[in-house]
């Protein structure tokens, strides 16, 4: 069987829902264009075991809603999309599967620009670019921006900071106890930067050799992964899945404030209000994770040298006006947050209907 795409009916707000699949490849993907309204969407690729096609519909609609925020949030005039492929990132890779979806990808035009997410490697991208200009986050190339994860893990350290300045008036993380759950791609790198900066670790992860790495390498202590929300810490840096902040584990959270690079921390929305009403101040998160798709948004832009460094400083200049906002009207940081959202897409509206 060659590729089969269906368009499936997409929820309010969703611009398009494709479910591609490819029996030879083994190819189970769907990819949302959540909005184009602010310019092609762009969102990552994740490779996940999800238990049904129907978890991988949900997860792919929830993402890529959440890249329309982050896309508008971080000015990179780019809408919001994301696919996800239904399989093990361990055992079920192969090049005709990334071709596969390579193909897919290109059938929408260049409405859904690709790029990686979890489980998914530059090496991977580059067989999808092979059959598709629509993929990005390459290694190489004029334009090529490579892994997008040290430049998210440079949001969120700087985000933090910032975060830390507007709790106690110091950005200093010295001896600031910070609780990084995960440390995969993004997680590591952020571990790295808080060790230099003089933070005192906790880590968990259910990848020992990860763990075994931060603990010899950046003196971290370890934490079972079903004690996180218990620990003693200062900071939650959530950098593994998302929905883990719920009603009850915002209660049991010891930490001041949560800034980490996880897409949807929030299980609920109403889970904000617990964290407020608790004197924790919650970074958004599509606020804080947006330096991997600023990397990718210079090479979908072919823009010159700068670009990055400039939009990256960007992302905490955002964080401190949100918090500034929340302080003056009493808002939480996610309402506000998704206030200035609305109002740079409803500019971005008014200028396609101008120039129509
Ligand atoms: P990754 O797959 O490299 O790392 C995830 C890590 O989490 C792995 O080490 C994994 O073992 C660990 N993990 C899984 N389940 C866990 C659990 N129950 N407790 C503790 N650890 C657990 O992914 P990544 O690229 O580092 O991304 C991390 C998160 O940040 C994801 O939610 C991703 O969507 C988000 N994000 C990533 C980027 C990026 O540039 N990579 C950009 C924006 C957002």
């Amino acid at each position: 069987m060659a590729l089969k795409l269906t368009d499936e009916l997409a929820p309010e707000g969703h611009e398009r829902l494709v479910y591609a699949e490819d029996e030879t490849s083994g190819l189970r993907a769907y990819i949302c264009i959540h909005s184009t309204v602010y310019g092609p969407a762009a969102g990552g690729c994740r490779m996940w075991n999800y238990d049904s096609k129907a978890d991988a519909r949900q997860d792919v609609l929830r993402l890529a809603n959440g890249m329309t925020s982050k896309n508008a949030m971080a000015g990179l005039e780019l809408g919001g999309g994301k696919s996800v492929i239904i399989g093990d990132a361990k055992t079920d890779k192969s090049e005709d599967l990334f071709k596969s979806f390579g193909e897919a990808v290109h059938s929408l035009g260049g409405t859904y620009y690709t790029a990686e997410d979890v489980g998914i490697s530059p090496k991977d991208m580059a067989i999808v670019a092979r059959e598709t200009p629509y993929a990005v986050g390459l290694d190489g190339g004029e334009h090529g921006s490579g892994d997008p994860s040290p430049f998210t893990a440079e949001g969120v350290f700087q985000c933090m900071k910032a975060g830390r300045e507007a709790l106690t008036g110091s950005s200093d993380l010295t001896g600031q106890r910070v609780l990084v759950q995960g440390l995969g791609h993004v997680g590591m790198s952020l571990a790295e930067k808080l060790h230099a900066a003089g933070a005192q670790l906790i880590v968990s992860d259910i990848n020992t050799a990860a763990l075994e790495i931060a603990r010899a390498d950046l003196g971290a202590d370890i934490c079972p992964t079903d004690a996180v929300f218990e620990a003693d810490m200062d900071i939650f840096a959530p950098c593994a899945l998302g929905g883990i902040l719920t009603g009850d584990t915002a209660t049991r959270l010891t930490a001041s404030l949560v800034c980490g690079a996880a897409n949807n921390q929030l299980a609920t929305p109403d889970v904000a209000e617990v964290l407020r009403a608790r004197n924790i101040q919650y970074l958004p998160d599509y606020v804080v994770n947006a330096g991997g798709i600023i990397s990718v948004a210079g090479e979908i832009h072919k823009a010159g040298p700068g670009f990055r460094e400039e939009r990256l400083a960007g992302v905490a200049l955002r964080i401190r006006e949100v918090l500034a906002h929340s302080i003056q009207t009493g808002k939480t940081t996610i309402q506000v947050a998704d206030e200035m959202v609305e109002s740079i897409l409803s500019r971005a509206l008014a200028t396609q209907k101008g120039a129509a």
